[in-house]
C-alpha cells in the first residue's frame, strides 16, 4: 500500500493555492478526425466551433482535498528589472515576454486582441510594448486560466476599457476567496475590475483584425478554466499552461488540473495544428508543433512508468528512486518542475480518493 508521503512543494513560485473537496473532472476526447482538414483551412470556424471538435465526455467524480500551489509575485520580486521583450510570431500575431506568462497580441486596423496580462507591476511596460505595435486600443483581454502570472493586469487593462474573456470557472475563481491549504493562507477575491466581463462554457470565436479568433476549453488540465487561443489566419496558437515549452508542467490538481486531462489538452492542440503552426507556450519560448509531440511523448512516458508503479502499490519512496524520468531529468527537469517534483504530483493525482 502506497504510504502518502507529506508533499512539500518549496518551489517558490507557487504559494497560492486553492482546495475544492469536490471536482467533476471531465475528460475530452476528439472523436472527428474528419473535421481537422477543415480547421487547418482556416475557414467557417464559427460552424466548425460547434462541429470541429466533437467530444465525447467521460465524467469521473473526484473526492479530494490537496494542497497545490501557484505562481506568486514573490518569485520574482527578489529578482531582476524584467522587460517585456517583442517577438513577431506570424500575420497579426506577436508574442510579448516578461515577467510571468507569456502574452499574445493580435493587432491591426480595428484595435488589439490580447491573450493573457502577466503581473499588475507589468502593466505599464506591456502598454508600452502593445503602443509600439498598435495605435489602437486594447479591445479584448482573454485569461487562459485564473493564475495571477496570467491575470495580474486584468484590472488595469479593464479599467483602460478592455472586455475580458474567460471560461466560466475563471470568473469564479477570481472572484472568491481561495484557501490557501499548504501555507494556511487565505487569498482574497481580486479586484471586481479584474473578474472577466464575458464568460463562455465551451468555446468563443471572435472575429477582429481580419482573423476569427477561435478560443476553447479544454478540460481539468492545468486548471479547470483552461482556454486556448487560436488565430486562425495567422495559423497561431496559444496554449497557456497547458504548455510548458520543454519542461515538466505544473498541474494545478487543486484548481480541478489533471495529467490525463493536460495530455488530452494536449492532444487537442496537436489536432490543430499542422507543420506551420505557431505555439505559444504558457511558459517558454515559441514552439512548433514537432516541440508538443516532443512534450507529449515525454510526458506520456514518464505518466505510464509511474501509473504503472502505483498499481503495484509501489511506494512513492520507491517511485522517485526508480529512474523514471532519468532521460529527462537533464532537460524537461531543470525548470520550476523538476522531475521529482513532476512525479509527485503525478503520484498526488492518481493516488487521491476518486
Ligand atoms: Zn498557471
Amino acid at each position: 500500500m502506497a504510504v502518502k508521503k507529506t508533499v512539500r512543494y518549496d518551489f517558490q513560485s507557487y504559494t497560492q493555492y486553492a482546495t475544492r473537496p469536490l471536482a467533476v473532472l471531465i475528460f475530452q476526447k476528439i472523436t472527428t478526425s474528419s473535421l481537422k482538414h477543415k480547421i487547418l483551412s482556416h475557414s467557417n470556424i464559427p460552424y466548425l466551433s460547434n462541429k470541429l471538435i466533437k467530444m465525447t465526455f467521460c465524467y469521473k467524480l473526484l473526492l479530494f482535498a490537496l494542497s497545490i500551489f501557484h505562481f506568486n509575485n514573490s518569485i520574482f520580486s527578489q529578482e531582476k528589472e524584467y522587460q517585456i521583450t517583442t517577438q513577431k510570431v506570424n500575420g497579426t500575431v506577436h508574442m510579448l515576454t516578461g515577467k510571468g506568462g507569456n502574452i499574445a497580441i493580435c493587432s491591426g486596423d480595428e484595435g488589439v486582441f490580447m491573450v493573457d496580462a502577466q503581473f499588475a507591476d507589468m502593466t505599464d511596460k506591456i502598454q508600452k510594448a502593445v503602443g509600439d505595435i498598435s495605435k489602437g486600443p486594447i479591445n479584448y483581454l482573454v485569461n487562459t486560466h485564473w493564475h495571477g502570472d496570467h491575470t495580474g493586469g486584468n484590472k488595469y487593462f479593464s479599467e483602460q476599457g478592455a472586455k475580458i474573456i474567460a471560461h466560466q470557472n475563471v470568473r469564479k475563481r477570481l472572484s472568491t476567496e481561495q484557501h490557501m491549504k499548504a501555507f494556511n493562507r487565505t487569498v482574497p477575491a481580486a479586484d471586481e475590475a479584474a473578474w472577466p466581463d464575458i464568460t463562455f462554457n465551451d468555446e468563443n470565436t471572435l472575429y477582429i483584425n481580419e482573423e476569427d479568433i477561435f478560443v476553447f476549453h479544454v478540460d481539468n488540465a492545468h486548471t479547470d478554466g483552461d482556454a486556448m487561443v487560436y488565430f486562425t489566419s495567422s495559423n497561431v496558437l496559444h496554449m497557456g499552461d497547458t504548455y510548458f515549452q520543454g519542461k515538466f508542467p505544473f498541474i494545478d490538481l487543486s484548481s480541478g488540473g489533471s495529467i490525463k486531462g493536460l495530455l488530452e489538452a494536449v492532444e487537442q492542440a496537436l489536432f490543430i495544428c499542422d507543420d506551420d503552426t505557431k505555439i505559444i507556450p504558457g511558459h517558454g519560448k515559441l514552439s512548433n508543433k514537432k516541440e508538443l509531440k516532443e512534450y507529449q511523448t515525454v510526458l506520456t512516458n514518464v505518466l505510464k512508468r509511474v501509473e504503472k508503479a502505483v498499481n503495484m502499490k509501489m511506494a512513492i519512496e520507491e517511485i522517485q528512486a526508480a529512474g523514471f524520468t532519468k532521460e529527462y531529468d537533464d532537460t524537461f527537469g531543470t525548470g520550476f518542475i523538476s522531475s521529482e517534483k513532476f512525479i509527485d504530483m503525478i503520484w498526488t493525482d492518481l493516488t487521491r480518493e476518486k
